[in-house]
């Protein structure tokens, strides 16, 4: 692990023990060793697909304890969710330095690219400053079809 992910992984897991402190929790083992676990995935993924890969790695957690630490960890700031018209939530690491849409297509499910904005994320702001409100999180997904990709 680089310096980098470390430095993440711990700035996670201090806004999970914060998380859980506010709520009356404790980190036991179970929630570190999830943790490390959401951790070492990259890019998007479903409750379904970390199911099958704790599976496959032998970690051992009930279904109702993932989905509960899911919930906590976008609660807790260290996971967004999103959309992506599928029939399930998405998940993805998030600590709020790198702000993104989604670009979804409707073609292909698979296909879901990032893109980022520094003038949407300065629209945004301005916005919400206007509105007088504090997003604690948001995303934007776009649905449609990458040119000279739509099947017939
Ligand atoms: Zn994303």
């Amino acid at each position: 692990m680089s310096q980098a992910n470390k430095d993440q992984l711990a700035l996670a897991q201090a806004r999970y023990a914060e998380y859980l402190k506010r709520n009356k929790m404790f980190l036991t083992r179970e929630r570190t060793s999830l943790l490390d676990f959401i951790f070492g995935q990259k890019g998007h993924f479903s409750a379904d697909e970390l199911l099958y890969e704790m599976q496959r790695t032998g970690l051992k957690a009930s279904r109702a304890t993932l989905y509960r630490t899911l919930y906590q960890l976008v609660e807790a700031n260290v996971l967004s969710e999103s959309d992506f018209g599928h029939g399930h939530t998405h998940y993805e690491i998030n600590l709020g330095d790198r702000p993104h849409a989604h670009l979804v297509s409707l073609d292909n499910r698979d296909d879901v690219r990032e893109v980022t904005s520094e003038k949407l994320d300065a629209a945004i702001a301005e916005l919400m400053r206007k509105e007088g409100f504090t997003p604690r999180r948001y995303n934007l997904q776009v649905f449609g079809s990458f040119a000279g990709k739509k099947k017939s």
